[in-house]
């Protein structure tokens, strides 16, 4: 084929498309990869750190895991702090045992770059796409028209290839926006932990042995440059209480983006030869760490139906690429919704906002005294 086309055009170098190419590239298939920031943008674009098991598996079935296993740190466990009480939930312990791998995303986008091109892969960096047909199969980069067999629409949550899906959307905006930091400061907990205040959600994340994530609860439309060192770590300390628990490690903060909690599902996720992988095909909030993992499962579901179509000539697996991954999707969205109720509550003292905030606190409570609750929760939070 010639250099404009591929058996497989896949747009954007995230997760997604960097975990088919790889599965792709695996079964001799010929795949192009088209993303419109530089190598060294994505190689450094943090984001997602918590890997759950069936990524893990997916990622260590297809040769992909050495980087994580090697530098990844195992997880196990929550820790829940309100004004009543803190209590922690062991997930190995809990559920189906399941542990996560904290890995940065970056880490992992690198090593996933390097094995694909290894693989022989090829990545087209600096190539925006501005249309793309699923009915043709073709796409435009940079006024140059690619064709393929198979497009992969990988190109997240503000790509074009989306748009050329006619299909329902169930857009929802859950109203609740977080700032979300990167603090070059060693973890302050061995859990991750989850406060919950009056004056709002903070949360405490692990990353590596000198960065963690942390996030505060803000008023939708704030400036997160309004927010300096001093005020957030003022503001985590009170909301994680410290006087209570300790202080916090602290140290400078080097990331500061304020991420509106919402999510975006569709009612189908392909038209004709495109099909929606990761963010592209549905959006989810960072609450419950779901949205890299679904990701990586759905690239496994596209990449299994996309080699059946080219070594058997069997398309059913395409034909069902939706009806696989939308009651994944549909889970997901459900234990998000779920862990987003129970972080949050709303302020103000009228009828709906202390009956909401007491529903919480009754739901809070049942976690932290009910076994069975607490194996839903292992089970949801590391599984999909
Ligand atoms: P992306 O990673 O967004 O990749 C899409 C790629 O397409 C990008 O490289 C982009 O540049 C490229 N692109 C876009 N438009 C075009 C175009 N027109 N032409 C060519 N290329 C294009 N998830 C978890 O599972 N666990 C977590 O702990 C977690 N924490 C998070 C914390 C934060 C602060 C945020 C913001 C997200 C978090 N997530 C987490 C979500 C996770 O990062 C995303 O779900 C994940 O990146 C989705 O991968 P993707 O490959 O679908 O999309």
């Amino acid at each position: 084929m010639g250099k404009n086309d591929a058996d497989v055009l896949i747009l954007g170098a995230g997760p997604a498309g960097l975990v088919l190419g790889n599965l792709l590239r695996a079964a001799g298939i010929d795949c192009l990869i088209l993303e419109r920031r530089s190598r060294e943008h994505v190689e450094n674009r943090s984001r997602a750190g918590f890997l759950a098991a069936n990524s893990v598996r997916v990622l260590t079935e297809n040769g992909l895991a050495d980087g994580l296993l090697r530098n990844g740190a195992e997880h196990d466990t929550c820790a829940f702090r309100s004004d009543r009480a803190e209590f922690e939930l062991n997930y190995r312990e809990l559920g189906r045992g399941e542990v996560h791998t904290v890995y940065p995303q970056q880490f992992l986008v690198t090593d996933l770059i390097a094995e694909f091109l290894s693989r022989g892969g090829e990545i087209r960096f600096g190539a925006e796409v501005s249309s793309v047909s699923g009915t043709d199969a073709t796409v435009i980069a940079d006024d140059l028209l690619l064709r393929a067999k198979y497009i992969a629409g990988c190109d997240g949550r503000r790509g074009v290839s989306r748009r050329s899906v006619p299909a329902r959307v169930f857009p929802r905006d859950h109203g609740i926006s977080w700032l979300a930091l990167l603090a070059e400061a060693p973890p302050s907990m061995s859990a991750t932990g989850y406060a919950i205040h009056e004056r709002g959600f903070a949360g405490h994340m692990t990353r590596t042995s000198t960065v963690t994530r942390y996030y505060l609860e803000v008023p939708r439309g704030e400036d997160p440059d309004d927010w300096t060192d001093e005020r957030v770590w003022d503001e985590l300390n009170l909301r994680m209480r410290a006087e209570q628990y300790g202080p916090l490690k602290q140290g400078a903060i080097v990331e500061r983006r304020i991420v509106d909690m919402g999510s975006h599902v569709m009612d189908k996720i392909q038209r004709g030869n495109l099909f929606l992988v990761g963010d592209a095909a549905s959006l989810i909030s960072p609450a419950a760490a779901k949205g890299a993992n679904l990701a990586v499962l759905e690239a496994e579901i596209l990449a299994r139906a996309l080699i059946a179509a080219h070594r058997k000539k069997d398309t059913a697996p395409l034909d069902r690429y939706s009806a696989e991954c939308l009651p994944r999707i549909w889970h997901a969205q459900e234990f998000s919704h779920w862990l987003i109720n129970l972080l949050h509550g709303p302020s103000g003292h009228d009828d709906e906002a202390v009956f909401q905030r007491a529903l919480r606190d009754a739901r809070l409570e049942s976690l932290r005294v009910s076994r069975a609750h607490q194996d839903f929760f292992a089970e949801n939070y590391v599984g999909i």
